[in-house]
């Protein structure tokens, strides 16, 4: 059965997307542990991150990049933090999360937010994406 990711790559499921090309797709997470975390995801869908062959994965990290600086320029933070759990969706994904200290990716934080904040968040993202 298709991963809820690839759903939401196929559009079966919505999202609040911000980028995407051939191999990578990027959202807002649903349960930010704060305002501006995303995540960043390859098309294929393989669940362990280190299972990617040697290209996808460093092509990850180099589309996640843009998003990374797009996130940082419309959340005020020290920077971008990056993790990798896969303990509930079984595609590889890479935590992007605003931080501003040591314990900022904290997941005991994360909260379910509203449409309309994530929408209006992304919006800004993505035009920070088109600079
Ligand atoms: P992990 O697998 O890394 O432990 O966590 C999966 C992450 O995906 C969680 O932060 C969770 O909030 C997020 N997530 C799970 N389902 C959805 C979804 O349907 N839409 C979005 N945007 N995020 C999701």
């Amino acid at each position: 059965m298709a991963s809820i990711f690839t759903k939401i790559i196929n559009g079966e499921i919505p999202c609040h997307k911000l980028d995407e090309n051939e191999s990578y797709f990027s959202f807002l997470d649903i349960n930010p542990i704060r305002p501006g975390h995303a995540l960043v995801i390859p098309k294929v869908e393989v669940d362990y991150m280190f299972d990617l062959d040697d290209e996808l994965l460093a092509g990850l990290h180099v589309f996640a990049k843009r998003i990374a600086a797009a996130i940082k320029e419309v959340v005020p933070c020290k920077r971008i933090g990056t993790t990798v759990l896969g303990l509930e969706v079984p595609h590889a994904h890479l935590h992007l999360v605003p931080i501003d200290e040591i314990h900022g990716i904290n997941f005991s934080l994360s909260q379910p937010a509203s449409h309309e904040e994530l929408a209006s968040l992304a919006e800004k993202i993505r035009d920070k994406l088109k600079d």
